[in-house]
Formats: C-alpha cells, structure tokens, sequence
C-alpha cells in the first residue's frame, strides 16, 4: 500500500539543493513515485518534486484529470515566449501564496515509470506545475519570484 510522506518545510536544506539524475527506475523509485502520488493527493497538491519527501533526486508528480503522472528526469525543452501571472501555493511553505510568472506554454520530456521517453506539450494549469515542480529540483522556489519587500518575515533570510 502506498503511504503518505512526510513534507519537508523551507527552510529546510534539502529544498535548496540541485537534485540528482535518477541512473535507474528501480523498486525504490517505483514504490516512491506511488507514495508521491498518494501524498500529493492526500496533501491536496497539484505537484510534488522527490526533494519535498527528503529524496534529492529529478522526479516529480503532478495532477492530472487522469490522476497523477509521475515524470523522471524531467526537462522543460521548450517554452512560450509570453508568460502569465497565476497564484501559486507550495507545500514546503505553509499557508503562503505568491503571484508568479510563468511561461504559458512548455515543451518538456522526461521518462515515465517504465523508462520509457516521453515528450510533452503543456499549457494552462499543467505548464504552470510542471516549471514549478522541476524549479524544486533546481533548489528554485516560488519565494525567489518575489521582491524581498513583499515577503513575510519568516521567508526574508
Ligand atoms: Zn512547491
């Protein structure tokens, strides 16, 4: 049975690290992408990135009408040249929401939980969850978006 991870909350260390290539979709991995998906719904996200569970490693899971998709080793190959501002949460900083600009449509590939490649073309909600989650795995958070006026004390250091 899948389980629910425990989330690792700014300022911990972990979410400011760059995250490792996953070498090899293993039991691990497998059994991890299913615990992430349990615990992003459980959690009520629309994304997690491995480094809010305390793993520094390139896989991500987002929400999708289907349920959550799992994507390793994603990498964003494309993206619009207009962007767009929309509200954004993070589990990682509880009960804080930023305006963040984001590129209104990606290109990305990644591979899935077979290791099988895939390519992507994302817009809306989608576009704005995946740059968002592959941001964690660069140690880049929603908090870096703003001017340091705008944000509360805690998230000033
Ligand atoms: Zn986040």
């Amino acid at each position: 049975m899948p389980k629910i991870l425990p989330i690792k909350i700014y300022p911990d260390k972990i979410l400011r690290q760059r995250a490792a290539t996953v070498k090899k979709i293993d039991k691990e991995i497998k059994r991890l992408i299913l615990d992430m998906g349990k615990t992003m719904l459980a959690k009520e996200g629309v994304g997690l990135a491995a480094p809010q569970v305390g793993l520094s490693i390139r896989l991500i899971v987002v929400n999708t009408k289907d349920g959550p998709l799992a994507l390793v080793n994603p990498k964003i190959t494309r993206k619009s040249w207009s962007k767009e501002l929309g509200e954004e949460g993070c589990l990682s900083l509880p009960d804080f929401l930023a305006n963040v600009k984001r590129h209104k449509k990606i290109n990305a590939i990644y591979e899935d939980a077979a290791g099988k490649k895939i390519k992507i073309k994302a817009e809306g909600l989608l576009a704005r969850v995946i740059q968002h989650e592959v941001d964690h795995l660069n140690g880049v958070l929603i908090i870096d978006y703003l001017k340091k006026k705008d944000l509360p004390e805690e998230y000033k250091k």
